[in-house]
C-alpha cells in the first residue's frame, strides 16, 4: 500500500526531511532556545520525527548540546550554524552588534557620525566597526548568515527608497536594502528606527511575551512601531505608524512632511528644547531640562507634562485604533520618566475609548539607545537562515 510520501517516488521522504529539518531550525532561531518538547510542539512534528532530527543536528555541531545530562534540556543553536549582524544608523551615531542564532550578543561597537554622511560613507564606516566587532570575537564575515539594518527614516516598501520625510539627508531617495546588499556582498533587509525598537524591545526588553504592542519614539523624529498579533504591522508602503505626522494644529508649524501642525512639530525633543530656550538660553538639553524638573523647576516640569499630555492624546487614537496590551516609551524624551508618563496614561484615559484603554500599559521601554540596532539584529534573526551540516 502507499503512503502520502512514496506517491511521489524515493526523492520525496528526503525532500519531506529536509523540510522537517528546516522548520526544526527555524522555531529555533526564532525563539533561541527551546525544550525538546517545545519544538515539537511550536513545529506540529512528531516527538519522534523531532528527536530524530535533533540527533543528527547535534551529531552535525548545528545544535548545541552543552547541557546535555540536564533533565529540562534546552536546545539552541551553535555558533557553527552561523552568526548575524545588526547595523543602526542614527542621527548621529552608526552601531554595529553580531549575535549568535540563539539570540546571545557577542561584540557591539558604536561610534559617531555626522547626520550629513553620505550613505556610500556610512556604510565604509560600518563595514570598519564590523571588522574590529568581528576581530573582536574571532569571527569571520563568512559565518554571517543574515544582516539586519536600521535607519531612522520611513522606507518605501515597494521601492526600498529612504522617504524624504527623513532626519538622515545622505541617505534621502537612496535604494537603502540595494546599496547595503552590495556593499556587504550578501541581502541585507532594511527597517526604521521606531519599527527595530518594537522587534527588539519584544525579542529582549519590556515588551516580551507580550503579542500587540507599541513602540513609541519620542525623539528629534517621533513614530511609533507597531507589533501586532505576533507580528511587526508596517501597512501597504511601510508607513504605518507614523503618528509624529498626525494633525494637532491645522495653522500650526510647518512639518518637514510638508503639513501643518503635526504631533512632531510640538512634541519632537528639538521643540521642547526650543521651547525653553527663551528662558533658559541656548544649548540645553533633554537631560538638563529633566534634570531642572526633578530640581524643582516649574517650567521644565511644566513643559514635560505638556509634552506627555498631547502625545497621550495622539497615543489614544492608536490606541482605539489597533487595541494594544502595552505603550512601550523609547527614545531620548524617555529620559523624562514619570515626568511624562504620568501626564501621558491620564490623557489616553480621558480621550481613549474605556475599552480600549482601561487595562493598557503604559511603561519605559528597556534597551535605550542600544533598541535600534538589536532591532537589527531581531530583523536578522527573523529573515535569516543558517548554515547547515
Ligand atoms: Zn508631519
Amino acid at each position: 500500500m502507499s503512503t502520502p510520501d512514496d506517491r511521489f517516488g524515493p526523492g520525496s521522504q528526503a525532500a519531506l526531511r529536509d523540510a522537517n529539518q528546516r522548520r526544526v531550525l527555524e522555531v529555533l532561531r526564532s525563539a533561541g532556545e527551546l525544550t525538546q518538547a517545545q519544538v515539537a510542539r511550536n513545529t506540529g512534528l512528531a516527538p519522534a520525527t523531532v528527536s530524530n532530527i535533533v540527533r543528527e543536528l547535534t551529531t552535525a555541531g548545528v545544535i548545541d548540546d552543552a547541557d546535555r545530562g540536564k533533565r529540562r534540556r534546552m536546545l539552541r543553536l551553535a555558533r557553527t550554524a552561523g552568526m548575524v549582524i545588526g547595523v543602526d544608523f542614527g542621527h548621529r551615531h552608526v552601531t554595529v552588534a553580531v549575535a549568535d542564532l540563539s539570540h546571545n550578543i557577542l561584540a557591539e561597537r558604536r561610534v559617531p557620525l555626522g547626520p550629513a554622511s553620505s550613505a556610500r560613507d556610512s556604510l565604509a564606516r560600518a563595514s570598519a566597526l564590523l571588522e574590529e566587532a568581528l576581530t573582536a570575537i574571532d569571527g569571520h564575515m563568512s559565518e554571517v548568515v543574515g544582516i539586519g539594518m536600521g535607519l531612522a527614516a520611513p522606507i518605501d516598501s515597494r521601492t526600498g527608497e529612504v522617504g524624504a520625510v527623513s532626519i538622515l539627508p545622505g541617505w534621502v531617495g537612496v535604494r537603502a536594502e540595494d546599496m547595503a546588499s552590495d556593499h556587504f556582498g550578501q541581502h541585507v533587509v532594511v527597517d526604521n528606527d521606531a519599527n527595530l525598537g518594537a522587534l527588539a524591545e519584544h525579542m529582549w526588553g519590556a515588551g516580551q511575551g507580550c503579542d500587540n504592542l507599541a513602540f513609541v519614539k519620542l525623539s528629534d523624529g517621533v513614530g511609533a512601531g507597531l507589533f501586532i498579533d505576533g507580528r511587526l504591522f508596517r501597512g501597504r508602503n511601510g508607513t504605518a505608524g507614523e503618528i509624529g505626522h498626525t494633525t494637532f494644529d491645522e495653522f500650526g508649524d510647518v512639518c518637514r512632511c510638508g503639513n501643518r501642525g503635526c504631533l512632531e512639530t510640538i512634541v519632537a525633543a528639538k521643540s521642547v528644547v526650543e521651547l525653553l530656550e527663551p528662558r533658559y538660553g541656548h544649548d540645553l538639553t533633554i537631560a538638563d531640562i529633566v534634570q531642572m524638573a526633578n530640581d524643582g523647576d516649574n517650567a521644565c516640569a511644566r513643559i514635560l507634562a505638556d509634552t506627555g499630555r498631547q502625545t497621550g492624546a495622539a497615543l489614544a487614537s492608536l490606541c482605539n485604533l489597533i487595541n494594544p496590551e502595552l505603550v512601550l516609551i523609547g527614545g531620548e524624551l524617555a529620559l523624562a520618566g514619570e515626568l511624562i508618563l504620568a501626564p501621558m496614561r491620564e490623557s489616553v484615559r480621558r480621550c481613549g475609548i474605556p475599552s480600549s484603554t482601561h487595562d493598557l500599559h503604559i511603561r519605559l521601554a528597556e534597551l535605550g539607545a542600544r533598541a535600534m540596532v538589536l532591532g537589527a539584529v531581531a530583523l536578522a534573526l527573523q529573515t535569516s537562515g543558517e548554515r547547515t551540516p
